[in-house]
């Protein structure tokens, strides 16, 4: 079948959208996917020997527990946690399984580490047309690291499993079935609940979640049809802290969203003056360190940039580092060593304005404000 048919768009409409997708390719596969958002299709799909891999949806955000789920929902839905680290599609095109990121790119680390960790050739041959959609969570991990889960270096968690080509999800309870009997690990599910029942449950979900410094929660309807996310103050002031370190790289929106989140939660959630006084503490901090942190060293002469570390054997670390450089990264090795057969490496991103933005106004350049 064309492109253009598993899409459901018509062969007109497939050729305007045409020109937004990159070509790129992974060990000798050619492919084509979509970086950016679109009205018509969902930004991360990809175009593979002659398949469709459908981009995983965006998830929508309520700022209040309980308008926001009563509004959203009228059946039960059920309560998963929401992880922290970052999304990928695990699909099997032309008898290949592929780990997808969120835009569309293969990443080499990904697909090794989904290959060698989970049992899918079993899963595939069972379900040939659905993709497995999860997040890659722990502490030595390329694009988010998070220390608050159980695990020593990488894993899997899977969140949704849909079809391939529409994206279509499986109901939450077939989707679980389903990764307990392959034995993939899945996130957890706190509860399935009445949208009422929800509202009075979930406050304490996001508390004891937050004491963790875990991120959130997504709630959906049984059917997986719709979802919603809602996150726990440290996974707000968690992002703030990651944008102050590099004031100038992240856009203001992206701050000022999670300010807004955090007032919300505030008036929401809290009755005491203590409380609040604590929020705004904690607020202030994770504003203030990283960007004095940041300036303190760009003025004794570092370079910052992300950091992260990774362990793989040599050649997938090897693979990753490429990959990185073919999208116009610049990576500097910070740490490298092996051990018992793997190369474990820290390295950074480099980050480029704040570096630039920093020294300059540290050398005296003035602002018109
Ligand atoms: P995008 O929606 O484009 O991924 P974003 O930064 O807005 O970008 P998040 O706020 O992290 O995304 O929320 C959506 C993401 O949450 C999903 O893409 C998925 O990777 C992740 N996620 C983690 N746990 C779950 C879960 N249990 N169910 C659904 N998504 C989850
Ligand atoms: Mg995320």
């Amino acid at each position: 079948m064309d492109y253009h048919d598993q899409l459901e768009l018509s062969r007109q409409a497939f050729e305007e959208l045409s020109e937004h997708f990159q070509a790129n390719s992974y060990e000798g596969q050619a492919y084509r996917h979509l970086p950016g958002y679109r009205k018509s299709l969902e930004k991360g799909t990809v175009l593979v020997a002659g398949t469709v891999v459908r981009g995983f949806p965006k998830v929508p955000r309520c700022l209040v527990l309980d308008e926001g789920i009563t509004q959203h929902f009228e059946s039960p839905i059920a309560v998963e946690e929401k992880l922290n680290g970052y999304n990928v599609r695990v699909a099997r095109t032309d008898d290949e399984i592929f780990g997808f990121t969120r835009s569309g790119l293969i990443c080499p680390f990904t697909t090794h580490k989904v290959r060698s960790m989970l049992r899918l050739e079993s899963f595939f041959e069972a379900h040939p047309e659905m993709m497995l959609c999860g997040e890659m969570i722990g502490p030595e991990n390329p694009y988010t690291s998070a220390e608050c889960y159980d695990v020593d270096s990488i894993a899997f968690r899977a969140f949704d499993i849909r079809n391939q080509t529409s994206g279509e999800p499986l109901a939450v309870e077939k989707r679980r079935e389903i990764c307990e009997e392959w034995e993939i690990p899945q996130t957890e599910l706190f509860g399935i609940y009445e949208p009422t029942e929800a509202v009075e449950a979930t406050p304490q979900i996001i508390r004891e979640l937050d004491s963790d410094r875990r991120e959130g929660i997504v709630m959906q309807t049984a059917d997986g049809g719709q979802q919603l996310k809602y996150t726990t103050s440290a996974a707000n002031q968690g992002d703030l802290a990651f944008a102050f370190e590099f004031p100038f790289d992240y856009g203001r929106d992206f701050s000022f969203r999670r300010l807004i989140r955090e007032g919300f939660q505030s008036a929401e959630f809290e009755e005491s003056d203590a409380r609040r006084r604590e929020r705004a503490h904690g607020l202030g901090e994770s504003l203030l360190e990283p960007m004095a942190e940041a300036i303190e060293r760009i003025k004794a002469g570092e370079r910052i940039g992300e950091q992260h570390t990774v362990r793989a054997v040599p050649r997938v670390v090897e693979a990753l580092l490429e990959h990185f450089r073919d999208q116009g990264l610049c990576i500097d090795i910070e740490a490298d060593r092996r051990l018992e057969g793997e190369r474990l490496v820290t390295f950074t991103k480099q980050i480029q304005r704040t570096n630039d933005k920093i020294e300059a106004y540290l050398d005296g350049t003035i602002v018109k404000e």
